[in-house]
């Protein structure tokens, strides 16, 4: 340890001299104390005896399981400082952890990356239950995808407690396991009415979690949601964060949300839980990204105001704006009725969805009373009107609000349709080219820009490498070049087959996203020797064109595939697609399937296109892993277009999201313009189904053919799913059949002109 009183570093020897020549009282008064530390045991030495004014410098270098501990008492002049030699430069890695307690404490320049927390959270403004932070901050920290590798072991990143804390100019990017990245908690009356203050953090690409407690940030719980916490959230950017359908999850009063951005992020702002907050001068850009959504309102006294939504396509709770229905004397957890809201000056732009009086059925039947939704711009290109209504909303009064000409707005007054021009300002944001008093945002709003968040010396890179960014690298159809050219490629790579036979004895294990291509189409002849050819495992994506694939060599055992995920608990997202191919003869033995996922693993997207699929013993695609219905699926978004498939044994398509949690989008399936022959017929398939659908929120099958084949067979749950069985011919084949499992009455799927024999 070396101990430095001066706010440079110096060599010790530069130091002694240093000492020897300067050593004044006056000097020392005013300068720093601050201690280079090399070691978690010369940190422990000197944080014991740590005093207002004194800064402690970890050393640059990987510290591998350090759990620090830091407290102490600093003054508002004088904190206690924790960094780093060199920003950035001070990787915690392996178990590591930090735990705040004290007062006046700073925290800054560290890297949590390649590892996890072994506690519950990986930041915490807390030592234990008793030992609290008050007036502390945490900034410029980066949090890289330290994420537990069991995706559904839960922890947070940063848990803050105490009182007046902040956390600001942070990075948190890539959590993939269960749990809120950041959580405010007011556990205790010691971290109620807390006036924390959050502000200009990175909060990077989550990606989808596939289950509910993928939320980015979220302020109490149900339980506290009574209680005020008076948490600014301000000047923050959120960049995808597309964890679940809360990105932020407000459950406690009194809470100010102002001037973030959120890009591109599924999901919406929600006022789950509490009263009285604050929700202004937020942007939100969808872009037309599936999914993406603005503010949901519940609760009394929440205003909404002069926040900016362009491009957001969400719908139901997950609409551009949702005011929900209530539950009469509704229990804490529940929803409370929405009363004396205020939404006005807001500009809504290609804005597809507003749900009102959202979520009305027996028992959220109390609507939205002694509210106001007035002066807000609402421009829709297309002019279809953004409005659904559920319920009475008579409770909600709408005046002074302007819109362009919208078909069908079932808002009967208070908005006034005018001929509207649109022009981007300076700001980045779309207003009219006419004034418009006092209607739709402000001129003076600046949103936050993505290099305003964040430290500046940690680089805000893409989450994932994208199919075919790499180099090409050709290979011929000799001894095991194949298998030696997967074994060398970069992530992002494209291994393009020269014409040839290619007889694959080892199971390929798949860590990087890798294209397969061949040069001429259908002059690629691929077999292989055992149980499985391609396993994805974490980091692995794969895209195949154009080959012949044949099982007829393959290890003559039952259960077979083509394609598997890891057979257990993968924690990073992956993505398959296939096109342009010939699956054949995938039958030495019975139940040989083509795709098969294992349990805790998801599928970001499965893209299947203009493909062959014939002679099958087993299933297409084994998406059903999730059988503990917990709202956990395995897969996304499955994409199947233009294949053929011909004497399939299983079924096509088996997919399962079982459970009562409406925490997620998916999963969704498109089958479009497929012919589909003989397929479900076989003795041993256990759901006597060519599709078989339980608990998809969306589906959509269209303009396919189906001739001797088994049952379309849908499972509605929870969610209000959105199913469409349109134009499709069925030969010889049941007739589909949709059932509620969750709701009374008639089925809600759309199921219409199809030519059924
Ligand atoms: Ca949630």
């Amino acid at each position: 340890m070396r101990k430095i009183k001066a706010s440079i570093f110096f060599s010790s020897f530069t130091l002694l001299v240093l000492t020897a020549l300067v050593g004044c009282k006056a000097t020392e008064e005013s300068s720093v104390n601050k201690h280079l530390v090399d070691s978690p045991q010369a940190y422990n030495d000197v944080i014991k005896n740590a005093k207002a004014g004194d800064t402690i410098v970890l050393a640059n270098g990987t510290w591998n399981d350090f759990e620090i501990v830091f407290t102490g008492k600093g003054t508002k002049l004088k904190p206690i400082t924790l960094t780093a030699e060199t920003k950035g430069k001070v990787i915690l890695s392996g178990n590591s952890n930090l735990r705040l307690a004290g007062e006046y404490l700073v925290v800054s320049g560290l890297v949590f990356k390649d590892g996890f927390t072994p506690s519950s959270e990986v930041i915490s403004f807390r030592r234990n239950k008793e030992d609290l932070a008050f007036h502390s901050r945490v900034t410029e920290v980066v949090i890289d995808n330290y994420s537990n590798p069991d995706r559904f072991e839960s922890d947070y990143w940063v848990g803050i407690y105490g009182k007046y804390n902040r956390f600001d100019h942070n990075h948190l990017v890539g959590k993939r396991n269960k749990g809120v990245t950041v959580a405010v908690r007011l556990t205790t009356e010691d971290s109620q009415e807390n006036h924390h203050r959050i502000d200009h953090n990175y909060f990077g690409p989550r990606p989808m979690f596939g289950s509910n407690g993928g939320e980015t940030l979220r302020i109490g719980t149900s339980h506290h949601s009574l209680t005020n916490s008076f948490t600014v959230v301000e000047n923050n950017y959120f960049d995808r964060c597309n964890g679940e359908v809360e990105i932020v999850s407000v459950k406690s009063g009194k809470n100010r949300i102002a001037n973030n951005t959120f890009f591109e992020s599924r999901g919406t702002l929600t006022l789950r839980h509490g009263n009285g907050n604050v929700i202004e001068n937020n942007v939100f850009f969808g872009n037309g990204v599936d999914h993406t959504g603005g503010i949901r309102v519940i609760n009394r006294d929440q205003v909404i105001r002069n926040n900016y939504l362009e491009g957001l396509t969400g719908y139901r709770f997950g609409s551009g704006l949702t005011v929900m229905n209530g539950v009469p004397n509704s229990p804490i957890n529940r929803y409370h009725q929405v009363a004396n809201a205020t939404i006005e000056g807001n500009t809504l732009i290609n804005v597809e969805h507003v749900h009102l009086a959202a979520g009305s059925d027996a028992e959220r039947s109390a609507a939205p009373i002694d509210s106001r939704v007035s002066n807000n711009l609402i421009f829709n290109e297309n002019n279809q009107a953004p409005f659904s209504v559920f319920d009475d909303i008579s409770g909600i009064e709408f005046s002074g609000n302007v819109s362009n000409k919208l078909n069908k707005n079932k808002i009967k007054s208070g908005i006034s349709e005018q001929n509207l021009e649109l022009i981007r300002a300076e700001n980045g944001l779309l207003y009219p080219t006419k004034s418009l008093n006092n209607v739709g945002i402000t001129r003076d709003i600046q949103p936050i820009q993505k290099n305003q968040t964040g430290p500046s010396w940690y680089n805000k890179t893409e989450p994932e490498v994208a199919f075919a960014s790499g180099k090409t690298t050709v290979v011929s159809a000799s001894g095991n070049a194949l298998y030696q050219a997967i074994e060398a490629a970069q992530s992002g790579d494209v291994l393009v087959l020269e014409d040839g036979t290619y007889s694959i004895e080892k199971i390929i294990k798949l860590s990087k996203t890798l294209s397969i291509k061949a040069k001429n189409k259908h002059k690629v002849f691929i077999d292989f020797g055992r149980s499985t050819l391609f396993e994805i495992n974490n980091g692995g994506s794969l895209s195949i064109d154009g080959v012949l694939v044949s099982g007829s060599n393959s290890a003559d055992y039952s259960g077979n595939t083509f394609v598997r995920t890891a057979k257990w608990g993968m924690y990073k997202n992956y993505r398959f697609a296939m096109k342009n191919s010939v699956i054949k003869d995938l039958n030495v033995n019975h139940s040989f399937h083509f795709f098969n996922s294992g349990s805790r693993a998801f599928a970001q997207s499965i893209d299947i296109a203009n493909n062959v699929f014939e002679n099958i013993t087993g299933d297409i695609f084994r998406l059903n892993k999730e059988m503990d219905d917990l709202g956990i699926y395995n897969a996304e978004y499955v994409n199947i277009t233009n294949n053929t498939f011909t004497n399939v044994e299983g079924t096509l398509v088996n997919l399962y999201r079982g459970g009562s949690d409406e925490s997620t989008f998916g999963p969704h399936l498109l089958l479009e313009n497929n012919v589909v022959n003989n397929v479900g017929n076989g003795k041993r398939n256990k759901t006597k189904s060519a599709l078989m659908l339980h608990g998809v929120q969306v589906t959509n099958i269209h303009r396919n053919t189906f001739t001797d084949s088994a049952l379309i067979n849908v499972e509605h749950t929870v969610g209000e799913p959105v199913t469409s069985i349109t134009n499709n011919k069925l030969s010889k084949s049941s007739k589909p059949k949709v059932v509620e499992l969750r709701v009374d009455g008639p089925h809600t799927a759309e199921i219409k002109n199809n030519n059924i024999r």
